[in-house]
């Protein structure tokens, strides 16, 4: 069978396996699509069945969560953990909590976590888990209870040499915590069984501030092949939280002008640079609108909607808010006013279309598979601390988070040479993430 078919029908597979899981399907068609000329090289994959067992969870935990809300009244949710590919390390990757989360959901991020997870070079394998609970609008009491009751059955099935969950949307310091204190009553054992802890517990330093300065980081590295620098350019930032925050203060550092930042009602421009002081105060203390920026600093101009950020005029850009966020309009204007790279901070905020259309036009454009790895990667970093019962300098950390991000550059653009799509860095990802489990797989036999 040709390669092509292979694919289809792995893919047909999945289609009938996984029946109504759309966000799943999507998320194996755009590797499965890259992986053409890896297995006409490498017929071994096709014999071992690698692409009809990596597709297949290893397992799928489905369970219900009980607890009481603040008038005493039984609350029921369902909780998931789906530990997807043991390969190359115990299952790694965050926990969602939050009302549109069902298998689906957890299966595409869990199988995305296995790619992302191995670029890193660390000894992660890929999981992801979470819940239909939403802690908004939540009181503290009602969080902790929910998150006790979650953890009483989570806790049969993780552990550090086993399966080590991590924070995501709706899972934050405060949730880590509840649910880290209740796996260590019940199991009587004080290990780092989650990442993201505070610092005082077994946390790191750097974890704040990975996704985005990582994501600088490996922008940095693929402008230093084409002998420049962040020194001097222009650079467009959308979103305002974790990521968008630390990518701007890194930015800043190596000389770029950050001039545009969002949220989810509008953007500001402000031709001198963003005062990122400012936008930590109004986002990250009190919480408010990025409009209010206007207020301070009377030069910059806001606009309401936040999709017309990508006309403002700029060298780079980094989507770095929510997903599809980044569409063929916004692509088209990037273009127009010579955009020379875009990389993705958020989870797939760049439509297929305009991730198309930007490769076609020879702007480089990094995934976030590869470019928003940092996050994780200093979550590696914290199990290796935790292993040692010893807590890294931040200077430290981060070298070591700047090295994985110029490793997985450099990772993923041999890759897309040497599998004949050069500058294609979602092929290159895709392949680069793929290689390593499938030969892991391989070398330990039938499981
Ligand atoms: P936060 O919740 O801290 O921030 C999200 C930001 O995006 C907020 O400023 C929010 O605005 C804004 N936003 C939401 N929707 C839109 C929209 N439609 N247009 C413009 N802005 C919008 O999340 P993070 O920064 O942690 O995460 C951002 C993305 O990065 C997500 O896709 C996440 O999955 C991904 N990611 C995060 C990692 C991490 O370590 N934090 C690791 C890897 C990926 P508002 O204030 O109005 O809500």
């Amino acid at each position: 069978m040709s390669s092509k078919k292979t694919i289809e029908s792995v893919y047909e597979l999945v289609l009938k396996r996984n029946p109504g899981e759309t966000e799943f399907h999507q998320a194996v068609r755009e590797v499965l699509d890259s992986l053409v000329p890896v297995l006409e090289e490498n017929p071994q994959y096709v014999d071992g069945r690698i692409l009809e067992r990596i597709v297949e969870p290893e397992r799928v935990l489905m369970f219900r969560v009980p607890w009481l809300d603040d008038s005493g009244k039984v609350q029921v949710n369902r909780g998931f953990r789906v530990e997807f590919n043991s390969a190359i390390g115990p299952y790694k990757g965050g926990l969602r909590f939050h009302p549109s989360v069902y298998l689906g959901i957890i299966k595409f991020l869990g199988f995305e976590q296995v790619f992302k997870n191995s670029l890193t070079g660390l000894m992660m394998g890929g999981g992801k888990g979470g819940s239909d609970f939403d802690p908004k609008g939540k009181s503290d009491n009602e969080v902790m209870k929910f998150c006790q009751s979650f953890m009483t059955e989570l806790c049969k099935h993780i552990g550090p040499d086993t399966d080590v969950p991590a924070g995501d949307i709706g899972v934050g310091g405060r949730e880590i915590g509840f649910m880290f204190g209740q796996y260590k009553r019940i199991r009587n054992e004080f290990t780092g069984v989650l990442t993201g802890k505070g610092l005082n517990w077994g946390g790191s330093l750097v974890r704040t501030e990975a996704t985005g300065y990582g994501l600088v980081y490996i922008v940095d590295e693929l402008l230093k092949e084409k002998g420049q620098s962040f020194d001097g350019k222009t650079v467009v930032v959308s979103g305002s939280g974790n990521v968008a925050i630390y990518a701007t203060e890194k930015v800043q550092q190596l000389g770029g002008k950050v001039v545009a930042m969002s949220d989810s009602n509008g953007y500001i421009y402000d031709a001198q640079g963003i005062n990122l002081a400012t936008v930590k105060q109004i986002k990250e203390v009190e919480r408010k609108r990025i409009k209010e920026y206007t207020t301070i600093h009377k030069s910059a101009k806001y606009t309401e909607g936040c999709n017309g950020i990508w006309n403002v005029k700029c060298d780079i850009a980094l989507p770095s808010a929510t997903q599809n966020e980044l569409d063929a309009a916004g692509a088209k204007a990037l273009i127009k006013n010579g955009c020379v790279c875009v990389a993705e901070g958020a989870n797939m905020p760049t439509t297929p279309d305009a991730a198309e259309l930007l490769i076609e036009n020879k702007v480089a454009f990094l995934p976030g598979k590869a470019a928003n790895a940092g996050g994780v990667a200093v979550s590696g970093l914290e199990m290796a601390q935790n292993s040692q019962r010893y807590a890294w300098t931040f200077e430290r950390a981060d070298a070591e988070l700047k090295n994985i991000m110029v490793n997985i550059y450099k990772n993923i653009s041999q890759a897309s040479e040497k599998y004949g799509a050069k500058g294609n860095y979602i092929v290159g990802a895709n392949i680069a993430g793929f290689v390593k489990v499938a030969d892991s797989m391989l070398n330990q036999g039938l499981v």
